[in-house]
């Protein structure tokens, strides 16, 4: 076989289908965000982020670099090993202290990333709970699918946010076979939030367990960032919650927080958690910072609350076609491969701003989109900007717009 043909010809489709990634190589500015520069070969643009998933702008918060260059300067830069063979540090220990009690759980499990956390989870889960039969709403974030098919466990998947569709699938299953029911809290690209209590009164009317990714929840939602969960009230009824520290709270790795059993079991029987290096200390200190300061700090949820609803209101006033969804997460929706790169480029190029096309496979083919999330940290005359940029290239484009809100 010729290999590099292969390879080329394999990247040719998808250049052709505007499914090629191209990343933007940026540099944050500490201080700044969501200010940034853009380097394109020798040249460096300065760009505002529209689309990162530091939702809070938790990533330059004082308190957290504090944190962290304490640990870098006291403990060194890594772990040094596994968390089995001397990569345990007093950091690890005390930051999933801080997590079980974010979420009111006897205890959690730290991973290198949310990823990490789902596919070993779920795979240790599914593969070593005797008959398992796991049930997966449809649109289960790419980790998760991962995990579940690595466990090898039976997986019934249940139309999104139904839990009607739930109950259906549950029904005919043997009562006494163990069940695990995985979803999530908001959903990244659409922003919709599960009906989660009634999820949950499938659950228990059928005896399953249940695991809900709060990813897109932690830090954001609840009066001290427990997610969604924390928010209606139902943390205790949920099995297992899991999350990441490396969205709202602005730093690096994965974890889930459960009863001390069942954190026990997946500590004593996960290939992805025991066989690889801990995270380095001065992250686990600077997420710790970063969740302590979120427990009680209220100021950064309401103006990320205000700054969404700012721009939600400024696109709906010129018609810009968005998803109304009851979360932080704007899709626009521009419904074409070729267009969403091309606008997301030309608002680059002509505007510095910085919104990544989301094509195939990410989202469905006919609903490409720009994902926005404002944060509390963008201005009003950055919100200025976004707007008037966006109205000049969707008539340049000529692509439908709402009737305008009254
Ligand atoms: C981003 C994401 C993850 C993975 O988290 P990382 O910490 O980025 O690896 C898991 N689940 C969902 C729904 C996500 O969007």
């Amino acid at each position: 076989m010729n290999y590099e043909a292969f390879f080329e010809s394999e990247l040719t489709t998808l250049k052709e289908d505007g499914r090629y990634r191209i990343f933007a190589e940026l540099e944050r500015k500490a201080g700044a965000f969501p200010s940034a520069e853009q380097f394109s070969g020798e040249r460096r643009r300065p760009v505002t982020v529209w689309c990162s998933n530091d939702y809070l702008g938790m990533a330059q918060h004082p308190a957290v670099l504090a944190a962290m260059h304490e640990t870098l300067d006291r403990c060194g830069a890594g772990a040094g090993g596994t968390r089995n063979i001397s990569g345990t540090t007093h950091s690890h220990v005390l930051l999933e202290a801080e997590l079980a009690d974010l979420h009111h759980k006897e205890a959690a499990l730290l991973f290198t990333s949310g990823y990490v956390s789902n596919w070993a989870a779920l795979g240790t889960l599914g593969a070593r709970i005797p008959g398992c039969v796991i049930l997966s709403d449809a649109l289960n974030h790419a980790s998760m699918i991962e995990g579940m098919r690595h466990s090898r466990a039976e997986v019934h998947r249940f139309a999104h946010n139904s839990p009607e569709d739930l109950d259906r699938r549950l029904a005919p299953l043997d009562p006494a076979r163990p069940k695990l029911v995985a979803f999530e809290s908001v959903y990244s690209m659409d922003g919709d939030i599960a009906p989660i209590a009634e999820i949950l009164d499938v659950c228990e009317a059928h005896g399953a367990m249940s695991y809900l990714d709060e990813v897109h929840g932690v830090g954001l939602y609840g009066p001290r960032g427990g997610g969604v969960a924390e928010r209606e009230g139902l943390m205790d009824r949920v099995s297992v919650i899991e999350g990441t520290l490396g969205k709202a709270f602005g730093v690096m790795g994965g974890y889930i927080a459960a009863s001390a059993a069942l954190c026990d079991f997946v500590r004593s029987f996960a290939s992805g958690f025991i066989f690889t290096t801990a995270l380095p200390p001065a992250l686990a200190a600077g997420a710790a910072a970063s969740i302590r300061h979120l427990k009680t700090s209220q100021i950064e949820r309401a103006r990320h609350r205000e700054c969404v609803a700012q721009v939600r209101r400024r696109l709906a006033a010129i018609g810009i076609p968005t998803i109304d969804n009851p979360s932080h997460i704007i899709p626009i929706m521009v419904g074409d491969a070729h267009k969403c790169r091309r606008i997301s480029d030309w608002l680059l190029e002509h505007h510095g701003i910085y919104v990544q096309p989301i094509n195939y496979p990410t989202v469905p083919v006919g609903t490409e989109r720009l994902r926005l999330t404002p944060s509390p940290v963008h201005s009003d005359a950055d919100v200025d900007r976004l707007v008037a940029a966006l109205s000049e290239i969707w008539s340049q484009c000529e692509l439908a717009r709402r009737a305008m809100a009254a």
